[in-house]
């Protein structure tokens, strides 16, 4: 019998020479966070911890069984209406995470095609992993990272009974936004369907928060969006047509095979909802501090790529340079990480700094004066 192990180390250690081993290391609590995504603080606020107790009191510890066995409670219903109604959509429906969701609910779509080879995927160029793994199987049809021009070429040179652009609203690793509008416009003109991440968007941009498909209402029939983001929980929605949800329901194995998530998570979501729309000043505050860290960062030298949003990269070049840049920010009191290859393209590692307006005036002062001084 071969020993996994044995089939494993070599593996292992070949990643080393190009710094991409990555290690799971507990992360030092008095560092000033500048690496996650919760970006408006909610995953500390009294509100929706106080929520989440009274729905684990409610519901129990965890939901017990899928939602289509017994994982539907009147409250989750309820919860995912106000969902549809913050997104704007006919209905929406929960999952335990956005890759679950993403790497189940676009095979759940392609299935509606009737070409035996399937329908025909346009895809942006940096998409999420999850977004990948629900495109498996497919020959992806990828244009330029927000390049709609070349979009609209590949449309018209690859026709098709059925297709989808799949693409996000702010990209993860770049902190850039998709002009939505003109997408929407644009899979109108080709008889496209448009399927859009809104993992970073959701609770920061558009208006109230609402994400940026709330800026072509009712022109984006596949949206979706993370609940372990911005809005200080865990698990992730999909919203549209009622008649998308009932599809769903019935043909996604992501959704009918998993079990419901748990109560907790889903009372601190109700909480959220009641408090992203009143958050104008934090978004606000947040992409100020976004636009200070950019200046920063450029008078440095650095390159933030096109980053408008609370997500800053600064490129390094190879991965030992973002890893020795992570390990200075690091001595200086900061917790910012540096993002290699695979994850970005090569020659791109980068420190990604995500924002939040949990940190204090004072915390992001230090966190300026300790950028300008990297180069140092
Ligand atoms: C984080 C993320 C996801 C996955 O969501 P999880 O709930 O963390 O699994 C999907 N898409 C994008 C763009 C993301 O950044």
């Amino acid at each position: 019998m071969a020993s996994l192990d044995a089939l494993i180390a070599p593996r292992l250690a070949a990643l080393e020479p190009s710094r991409q081993r990555r290690l799971l290391l507990p992360a030092d609590p008095a560092l000033i966070d500048v690496a996650s995504n919760d970006y408006l603080g909610l995953s500390r606020h009294p509100q929706l911890i106080e929520r989440a107790c009274q729905w684990a009191h409610r519901h129990g510890s965890g939901s017990r069984a899928s939602r289509l066995v017994t994982g539907t409670s009147a409250d989750l219903l309820a919860l995912e209406e106000k969902l549809a109604a913050f997104k704007g959509t006919e209905a929406a429906l929960i999952f335990a995470t956005g890759y679950q969701l993403n790497s189940s609910v676009l095979p759940a779509l392609f299935e509606l095609g009737s070409d035996k080879h399937g329908p025909l995927v346009f895809t942006d160029r940096l998409n999420h992993a999850s977004l990948h793994a629900g495109c498996q199987g497919l020959k992806q049809i990828r244009f330029r990272h927000n390049d709609l021009a070349h979009l609209d070429e590949l449309l018209t040179t690859n026709p098709g009974s059925l297709r989808f652009i799949i693409t996000e609203s702010v990209f993860s690793m770049d902190g850039d936004t998709a002009d939505v509008p003109a997408l929407a416009a644009l899979a109108a003109r080709h008889n496209a369907i448009l399927y859009l991440d809104e993992a970073h968007a959701t609770g920061v941009l558009g208006p109230q928060g609402k994400g940026l498909a709330a800026l072509a209402p009712g022109r984006v029939p596949v949206v979706m969006g993370t609940l372990g983001k911005a809005l200080g929980s865990a698990g992730a929605y999909v919203a549209g047509s009622r008649a998308l949800i009932d599809w769903l329901v019935n043909r996604c194995a992501g959704f009918i095979y998993s079990t419901a998530p748990a109560p907790a998570a889903l009372g601190a979501v109700e909480a959220a909802l009641e408090l992203v729309p009143g958050m104008d000043a934090e978004r606000a505050r947040l992409a100020q501090m976004a636009d200070s860290l950019r200046t920063t960062l450029q008078a440095s030298g650095y390159d933030t790529l096109a980053s408008t949003t609370q997500i800053v990269p600064a490129i390094m070049g190879d991965a030992a340079a973002a890893l020795a840049a992570a390990q200075r920010l690091r001595a200086s009191g900061l917790l910012a990480v540096a993002i290699r290859p695979p994850t970005v393209p090569a020659g791109s590692a980068r420190l990604r700094f995500a924002l939040s307006t949990a940190l204090s005036d004072a915390a992001f002062e230090r966190v300026l004066t300790s950028v300008a001084q990297l180069k140092r």
